[in-house]
């Protein structure tokens, strides 16, 4: 298969592929470990298999990459020369993701999407979560 991916697609597919336990993810876990917090990883017994698990609280965290996920922000938006592939599999990504919230809503559980360019402003996020998970 021909490789027709941008530099910048490219690396967002290496970020993406070094994510499962590194950069933003660890960085949160690390954020509410401090704050005392215990959970579980990528608990395959709940839809999705969130990122992070807050049994007690009932609370599923999910870190978004915002390229993948298509956040609201620069990095998330696309640049026009997108191929149609690239729009159809974020715009997949978002529909899985409405549908494992709402699955996960249905059997009494909450969740929490921290996007990784929160990242950038630590105090910020940790307020807010201290707020979502108190
Ligand atoms: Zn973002």
């Amino acid at each position: 298969m021909a490789d027709n991916k941008t530099p910048a697609q490219r690396s967002a597919n290496m970020r993406k592929i070094r994510s499962a336990n590194t950069g933003p993810e660890l960085t949160v876990r690390k954020m509410l470990h401090a704050m005392g917090l215990r959970f579980r990883l990528h608990d395959k017994s709940l839809p999705g298999k969130p990122d992070i698990v807050l049994r007690r609280k009932k609370t599923a965290v999910f870190v978004h990459g915002c390229f993948w996920h298509s956040h609201k922000c620069s990095r998330g938006r696309l640049p026009k020369t997108t191929s149609a592939f690239w729009h159809e599999k974020i715009g997949g990504n978002v529909k899985r993701d409405r549908k494992v919230r709402s699955a996960l809503r249905k059997i009494g559980w909450r969740t929490v999407i921290v996007w990784q360019c929160e990242l950038k402003d630590r105090r910020r996020l940790e307020a807010r979560l201290g707020k979502a998970l108190a």
